[in-house]
């Protein structure tokens, strides 16, 4: 017996208006049909429908998770300050930490991501290698102070995560409970119908070294990926950054080094190389500390490569000084290859609005900044390595032009290492009597931002349009008419629900049809069944949501046709 739930009963509020905020389509429509509302910046209420639908998501998720051997745990939110001051992450995060006080004075945090609790757990808990590996799982609140809290659920200031961490001896260990997990997510990502592509990335603050994003296509993505239509490369453009990054021991004897305390300006290095800077001598290999960090280009147009290109290292490096950078939308990108520098140019990316820059890069600590805007968020001269990939640059695998996308980051997969265990002097006893050091992994899915990615994959002009498996009912049963209508409408939901089909039943009264088909519509059921003209013959019509395809049939074969 699956659940009937009754319109006339459901706290449910359809608008007609998009909310004036919202920026995305899985905003306005998860708003309008009365999935969510809006508490404050970034912190979101779910409502019934929202609800049944994350908690769908949670289901996929969990069942999944426990196929690979995962245990579920449920670690606290509210955290204290000393394990992630030990792995200095109470710094590195900054801003982004919520952090909070106890009556005693005591330093606290809401939990962004729980690497340092989890290793502490199975400190606690393990002590030889019989009892690894493990792996642990939670679905879980978590919390980050994002700078700009925008696109509704897509980016929380609270939000679900699944977030699991895996715990082994060895390293073919740890690429074991990878590789479960990397099958357990496209299992998942399969059932929630999400279109998705796995991308290596880079690991950015977590540390560590192998790592993989699943990213869903969508325009409303703040993540830009390359994907190559000849080969499997796909990527995220700081990847490929470093896929392209000079191989380490290869020879680059022309690469000068400069000494310089700061970081090196266009004006110093041409200083350096004997020529103003305002001559058309703009491009310039950087080494910084050993390794080849930039090449800048100060105007805006092709530059002749003649002159310097056999004094660069085959590598793509760039500069931008912070008078480049400047309220522009556009940044410097350079190939060097065999024959040396073989292309500069400016890049204005359209899809980004005047003003910002769409960059993506590392500083040297190796901390990432995305889509941010220059000289407001981060001071230029912190980001050495800003890389900007444009649509048709060169597949670092095959050469084919690449094509540029926008993706919603629903996943991420990465082999930390022994990083935490480091810090945390994370040991086992092994086989031989002596200590092992544990190397883990940590795997994260954005679970409430799953609901908004599926949402923009899906929906249409007439609203929501839900993959079966995480709708939040099987058959949106629409009583259009009166009494006769109704009645009919609830028998047939109760058959339904008596052959576990889900139902979601409209037995509003003074509710015109019209209103009905909008709000059936908009809410997004994959399967709308009418009882309307010829409820006196018994006879209902069967809508797909999708298609928009339609077909009269009898009650019988309605039942036996969604059960
Ligand atoms: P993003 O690049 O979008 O900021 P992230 O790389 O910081 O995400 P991770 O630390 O990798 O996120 O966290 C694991 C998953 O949690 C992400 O892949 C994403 O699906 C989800 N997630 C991260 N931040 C948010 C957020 N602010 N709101 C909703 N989901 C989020
Ligand atoms: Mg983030
Ligand atoms: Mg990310
Ligand atoms: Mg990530």
């Amino acid at each position: 017996m699956a659940q009937v739930q009754r319109m006339s009963r459901l706290m449910v509020k359809t608008l007609r208006d998009d909310p004036a905020d919202a920026e995305t389509l899985s905003h306005k429509l998860l708003v309008r049909a009365g999935y969510v509302r809006r508490n404050s910046a970034g912190i979101w209420t779910w409502l019934p429908l929202g609800k049944k639908v994350l908690d769908n998501i949670s289901r996929v998720v969990r069942e999944e998770m426990d196929a690979i051997g995962a245990q579920e745990v449920l670690l606290p939110a509210l955290l204290p300050k000393e394990p992630y001051e030990a792995s200095a992450r109470w710094e590195e995060y900054g801003d982004l930490l919520f952090r909070l006080k106890d009556r005693k004075g005591g330093e606290y945090l809401l939990g962004p991501t729980h690497e340092e609790i989890f290793t502490l757990v199975v400190k606690d808990q393990a002590s030889s290698y019989k009892d690894l590996p493990v792996m642990l799982y939670q679905i879980q609140t978590k919390y980050r102070d994002e700078a700009r809290p925008r696109s509704g659920v897509l980016r929380g200031r609270e939000f679900q995560m699944k977030d699991s961490y895996s715990f082994d001896t060895t390293d073919e260990g740890l690429a074991e409970s990878y590789r479960l997990h990397r099958e357990a997510y496209q299992k998942i990502f399969a059932r929630l119908g999400m279109d998705y592509r796995i991308v290596s990335a880079v690991s950015g603050a977590m540390g560590g070294s192998a790592s993989e994003e699943f990213l869903a296509p969508a325009a409303a993505g703040e993540d830009t990926f390359v994907d190559c239509p000849n080969c499997d490369y796909a990527a995220n453009t700081e990847a490929v950054t470093f896929a392209l990054k000079p191989v380490e021991g290869a020879e680059h004897p022309a690469v000068e080094e400069l000494d310089t305390p700061d970081t090196p300006t266009i004006e110093t290095l041409a200083e350096h190389l004997g020529v103003p800077a305002s001559a058309t001598l703009k491009n310039l290999l950087v080494k910084v500390d050993g390794e080849i960090v930039a090449v800048g280009v100060p105007g805006d147009r092709e530059v002749d490569l003649g002159k310097l290109g056999e004094h660069l290292a085959p590598a793509v490096v760039e500069l931008v000084t912070a008078e480049d950078f400047e309220g522009r939308a556009d940044l410097v990108r350079g190939y060097v290859g065999p024959q040396g520098l073989e292309k500069v140019r400016y890049i204005a990316d359209p899809r980004v609005a005047p003003g910002t820059s769409w960059i993506t890069g590392a500083n040297k600590e190796g901390k990432h900044a995305k889509n941010v805007v220059a000289g407001r968020d981060f001071q230029v001269d912190d980001y050495l390595d800003v890389v900007v990939v444009e649509e048709g640059d060169p597949c670092p695998k095959c050469g084919t032009g690449l094509k540029l996308d926008r993706a919603i980051e629903i996943g991420h997969i990465f082999q930390l290492g022994r990083k935490y265990a480091d810090t945390f002097q994370l040991d086992v006893l092994g086989q031989n009597g002596k200590p092992v050091r544990v190397t883990m992994g940590s795997y994260g899915i954005g679970v409430s931002r799953a609901v908004a990615a599926l949402a923009e994959q899906t929906a249409d002009e007439q609203g929501l349009c839900w993959p079966k498996e995480i709708a939040p009912a099987d058959v949106h049963v629409v009583a259009a008419g009166k009494a006769l209508q109704t009645e009919l409408a609830l028998e047939v939901s109760e058959k339904l629900g008596a052959a576990g089909v889900r139902v979601l039943v409209d037995d509003r009264a003074g509710v015109s049809p019209g209103v009905k088909f909008t709000d059936a519509e908009l809410i997004g059921v994959p399967q709308i069944l009418v009882a309307g003209r010829r409820a006196g013959d018994r006879v209902l019509e069967l809508k797909d949501r999708r298609t928009g395809e339609r077909e009269e049939l009898t009650v019988d074969e309605a039942i036996a046709r969604l059960s």
